[in-house]
């Protein structure tokens, strides 16, 4: 195993894929064995919604549909946590940028940090696979840890291994939503791939396997970037 994480080593990442691919699960593996911190807009946007904020109700019917929230707002709140520099050995951008104005906005709000992408890790799996994770998906209310009632099925049915709150299926995973959010990743995320791809970021990994398994083909990359 390579040593990823050495004196000085730092990794600024990208996490992308389709709904479902398995991005939140392997982002929680690499933030917690890179010591990196996560920026997953995904999850500061449920976060907003659970606790009724401002920002919260103004996504809320958005999100719950499948649709983007707009650029300005998103690019805001990646800007806020990148400024706030409390990550010495790098991050994990896990959900943005997913369209073409979030990517240019990011490429100059790292140029004025003075800080360079390392790669772009892209999970690929077939729809099939993410239609079936996606409907076994559970997340619990309080700590937003996920599951899958097949493949990752808490200890106790319907709560939380970790905080014992309960567990629900997210309203955008519901069918009508997702075929919204694959649609919109088909119009407007998969344009990206090409995008870093020119710039030689993109790390294609098969999604299809084990999450261990996932995870070991990222850490090769990694240890051979
Ligand atoms: P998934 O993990 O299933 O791909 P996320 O948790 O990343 O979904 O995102 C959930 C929802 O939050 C999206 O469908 C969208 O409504 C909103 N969202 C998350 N990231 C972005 C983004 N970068 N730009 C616009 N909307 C976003
Ligand atoms: P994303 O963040 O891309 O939407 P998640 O990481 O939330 O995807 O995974 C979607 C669902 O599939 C979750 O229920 C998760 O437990 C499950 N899952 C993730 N990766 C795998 C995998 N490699 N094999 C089987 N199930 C997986
Ligand atoms: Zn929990």
């Amino acid at each position: 195993m390579p040593d990823l994480c050495g004196k000085g080593k730092t990794w600024n990442l990208l996490i992308t894929g389709k709904p479902g691919s398995g991005k939140g699960t392997q982002a929680s593996l690499l933030i917690q064995n890179l010591n990196i911190k996560h920026i997953s807009t995904g999850e500061i946007f449920r976060r907003e919604m659970q606790s009724d904020s401002e920002l919260g109700r103004q996504v809320k019917t958005l999100v719950q549909k499948g649709e983007l929230v707009p650029d300005p707002l998103t690019n805001a709140i990646v800007k806020k946590a990148l400024q706030a520099k409390d990550y010495p050995h790098g991050f994990l951008l896990d959900g943005y940028p997913r369209t073409k104005d979030q990517a240019v906005m990011l490429d100059e709000m790292l140029q004025e940090l003075k800080l360079k992408l390392d790669g772009v890790i892209q999970i690929r799996a077939s729809d099939q696979t993410l239609l079936s994770r996606l409907a076994g998906r559970r997340v619990c209310t309080n700590c937003q840890e996920t599951y899958h009632i097949v493949s990752h099925p808490p200890q106790v049915e319907g709560i939380c291994d970790k905080c014992q709150h309960p567990l629900i299926q997210r309203p955008d995973d519901q069918e009508a939503a997702i075929k919204i959010r694959l649609d919109v990743y088909n119009e407007k995320t998969r344009p990206l791939l090409e995008y870093y791809q020119n710039q030689g970021l993109l790390w294609e990994i098969n999604g299809e396997q084990d999450p261990e398994s996932v995870y070991q083909e990222i850490i090769k990359k990694l240890g051979s970037d």
